[in-house]
């Protein structure tokens, strides 16, 4: 059985969640504790703890995510943006189901933190 994290209650609908966009395969919602004025959280369907837990297989899948970030912050009205994926605790990843941050909505600084 794949390990019970918020956001897989957050996909069972255990956990409630400000939705901005849903499929067959993904889901996005915003961040419970943004970071900048658009914050959003893109998750796949499929559990997966990781980018480095992805298979062959989800090549499709991980395809999909970053094309459905890009439709997601223009539809918020973003011309810049931020995809951001956090992988293993050291890269400040704290949920272990693979996600997508989309940042934007104000200047971002580079390198980050
Ligand atoms: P990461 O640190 O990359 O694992 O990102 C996890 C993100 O999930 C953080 O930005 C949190 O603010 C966000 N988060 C945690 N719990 C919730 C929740 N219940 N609803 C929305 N976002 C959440």
């Amino acid at each position: 059985m794949p390990e019970e994290t918020i956001f897989s209650k957050i996909l069972n609908g255990e956990i409630p969640c400000k939705e901005v966009y849903s499929d067959d395969l993904c889901l996005a919602f915003r961040d419970i504790e943004p970071q900048a004025p658009t914050h959003i959280l893109l998750i796949p369907r499929k559990t997966i703890r990781s980018l480095k837990e992805a298979e062959d297989q989800d090549k499709k899948l991980l395809g999909h995510l970053l094309f459905i970030s890009s439709k997601i912050a223009q539809q918020e009205g973003l011309d810049n943006w931020r995809t951001v994926i956090n992988t293993g605790k050291e890269s400040g990843q704290t949920v272990f189901h693979l996600h997508l941050h989309i940042i934007g909505g104000r200047p971002l600084l580079w390198p980050p933190g």
